[in-house]
């Protein structure tokens, strides 16, 4: 089953791939999504192709815009990316139909996909990524983060607080991880062996590490400054779009992930968060939400008992609990 996963992602990833390499992204408006719609539709089509029928798909899209008359262009530049991806070429109408049967609703079992998680970072051409998950009886039980820009692990290096940049250029590899739960975390760099992660060896006293999301209005960005300092590790986390964030916490290129919430209403999706929270706590990270609560998978579409997320050194994330419930007590 995880073999099948990764290679749906990672032929997903040829799918993103070729539309950043088709696409001048440099023309495009700031609200012109086209290229970022195209490689969702693309990804999601190929990433169900892949999984077949036999386990339903929870996917983020759907294709009734892409259905729609005036969507012949966008239709056809989605079947070439599948077909690019795929290596056969596949009609539109077989690419309709399977981004469509991820359209399932959550059950006992089903996969449940982010086919461009960060959708800004596409945009940026920095990072995104497709994020697959398997969840069973609300546990997610095997997860896969392709994330096709991520530079190795030697751009953590120095990743400390106040220091931005590292992850802000597109590597021409990039990595793919994943999880299996109760059998440890790996990643992989192109056709490479796997590797066993882990998170930091953190120690008390020494300098916390964060990531937090680019996008002030997806995680309290003043706050996250507020609550370091108030565990006594002031500075400014690096900042990086998507599920790439678990991924650096689970290798160990970051201390803590922070996702304070900006909004009391949001609920975080479980496509957001399903994959990248078992590869980190698979790689021993302790993933919860700001509360200190585990996620929990069992509520459908949305993680509806749950606000913001901390995943990191188990230490620290404890810190940042007590440190996140004395500030709004
Ligand atoms: P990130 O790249 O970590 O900022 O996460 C991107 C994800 O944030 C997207 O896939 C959205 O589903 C999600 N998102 C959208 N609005 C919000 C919000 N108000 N708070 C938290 N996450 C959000
Ligand atoms: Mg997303």
């Amino acid at each position: 089953m995880i073999d099948r996963m990764k290679d749906a992602v990672a032929a997903a990833a040829r799918a993103t791939r070729f539309v950043h390499a088709s696409t001048s992204l440099a023309g495009v408006s700031k609200d012109d999504r086209s290229p970022v719609t195209i490689a969702d539709w693309a990804s999601q089509a190929v990433v169900s192709m892949h999984l077949g029928t036999d386990v339903p798909l929870v996917g983020e899209e759907d294709a009734a815009t892409l259905r729609a008359p005036e969507s012949a262009s966008l239709r056809a530049r989605v079947a070439e990316a599948v077909s690019h991806a795929l290596g056969r070429a596949t009609s539109e109408s077989a690419c309709l139909d399977a981004i469509d049967a991820g359209r399932a609703a959550p059950c006992a079992r089903y996969f449940t996909l982010d086919p461009v998680d960060g959708t800004k970072g596409f945009l940026r051409r920095q990072q995104y990524a497709i994020s697959l998950a398997l969840i069973d009886n609300g546990i997610v039980v095997r997860g896969v983060v392709g994330c096709p820009n991520l530079p190795d692990d030697a751009s953590d290096h120095g990743t400390g607080n106040d220091s931005t940049g590292n992850y802000d250029s597109a590597d021409p590899i990039g990595c793919l991880a994943f999880a299996e739960r109760g059998r440890g975390a790996f990643i992989q760099r192109g056709d490479g062996a796997p590797q066993r992660i882990h998170g930091a060896a953190w120690t008390v006293g020494a300098p916390v590490r964060a990531c937090e999301s680019v996008e002030s209005g997806h995680s309290k960005q003043d706050l996250s400054a507020e609550l370091l300092a108030a565990i006594g590790a002031p500075g400014r986390p690096a900042r990086l779009d998507s599920q790439c964030k678990y991924v650096v916490v689970a290798r160990g290129g970051a201390d803590i992930y922070m996702r304070l919430p900006v909004k009391a209403d949001y609920r975080e999706k479980i496509w957001d968060h399903a994959a990248g929270a078992l590869v980190a706590s698979e790689a021993g990270a302790r993933v919860c939400d700001v509360d200190g609560k585990p996620l929990d998978f069992s509520r459908g579409r949305e993680l509806t008992d749950n606000r913001g997320v901390f995943a990191g050194h188990p230490e620290i994330v404890d810190r940042l609990v007590a440190a996140f419930a004395a500030r709004v007590s």
